[in-house]
């Protein structure tokens, strides 16, 4: 079985910095991490190579730092990696940052799976899988909490809704979008990080994957960011004291002005 897991840079702390001008995310390699939910893709497709046999190779776009974390996913037990890294891609929008990912998946061996995380922890649309699996014309199946049964040519899987969960059967090729309940990463192994410094990753950049130059990067974005700023943080506590009845009548009141 070979899979693809999309691995997104994000940034290691809650300090997220916007560009005021932009409007986007400032993205300087430092403090960066795999985004959780893809540690959990990746331990997914290492666990689905080692019952089927096959090849694990992890695709991002980001810039040339996001290196370092697809050798860190190698030294997990992904195979290689190839990093889509160019100006041209830059300022992309979830439709753009899809369409880049699909020319990228079109330049690797053909996959039975696509794996990526259900969200990003910075970003947080849960858009990327979805928009990936239609720019590819392959069926996906979202917020995956358990592979119940794997096999060559199909997935069944319990997903995770809003009034519930779902059992579902999936033909592949398709993808899927993974939770954190799917499974417990592994650690590197001495080996695993070893292999991680001679394995390849490759980078590609907008001509060497063919994308189309008006459909990726902020000109091929669909969407504009008019406006991005950091919320106010403002903490105003009072205490109320007296008898329960009191209080909540008090309380009552105090909603009422607020609203
Ligand atoms: C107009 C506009 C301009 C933007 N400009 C910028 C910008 O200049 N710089 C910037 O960093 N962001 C920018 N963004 C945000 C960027 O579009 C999103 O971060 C990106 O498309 C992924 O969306 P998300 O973070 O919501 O991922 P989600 O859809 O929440 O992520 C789900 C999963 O998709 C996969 N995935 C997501 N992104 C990637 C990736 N890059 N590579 C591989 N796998 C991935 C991962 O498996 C991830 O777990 C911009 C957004 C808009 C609307």
């Amino acid at each position: 079985m070979n899979i693809i897991v999309c691995i997104k840079q994000v940034p290691s702390t809650n300090e997220v910095r916007l560009d005021p001008e932009k409007h986007t995310i400032i993205r300087d390699g430092r403090q960066s991490v795999i985004n959780p939910f893809d540690t959990h893709g990746i331990e997914a497709a290492v666990a689905l190579k080692e019952k089927h046999g096959g090849k694990v190779s992890c695709l991002s776009m980001g810039i040339p730092a996001t290196e370092r974390l697809l050798r860190d996913a190698i030294a997990s037990g992904a195979d290689d990696a190839l990093l889509l890294t160019d100006r041209a891609f830059a300022g992309a929008d979830t439709y753009a940052t899809a369409y880049a990912l699909a020319c990228g998946v079109r330049k690797m061996t053909d996959p039975d799976l696509i794996i990526c995380g259900k969200m990003a922890v910075d970003g947080d649309t849960a858009q990327i899988g979805p928009e990936l699996a239609s720019q590819l014309g392959i069926p996906f199946l979202s917020d995956v909490t358990e592979i119940i049964e794997s096999a060559e040519d199909h997935l069944i899987c319990r997903c995770q809704s809003d009034g519930g969960s779902m059992v579902a059967r999936m033909e592949l090729p398709g993808l899927i979008t993974v939770t954190r309940e799917l499974n417990q990463p592994r650690f590197p192994s001495i080996a695993g990080i070893r292999a991680s410094r001679q394995a390849s990753v490759v980078s590609m950049g907008a001509q060497e994957v063919e994308a189309d130059p008006k459909l990726i990067g902020l000109s091929g974005s669909p969407t504009r960011v008019v406006k991005s700023y950091a919320p106010d943080k403002e903490t105003k506590a009072q205490v109320l004291n007296g008898p329960a009845a009191t209080l909540s009548q008090t309380l009552l009141a105090m909603i009422k002005e607020a609203k």
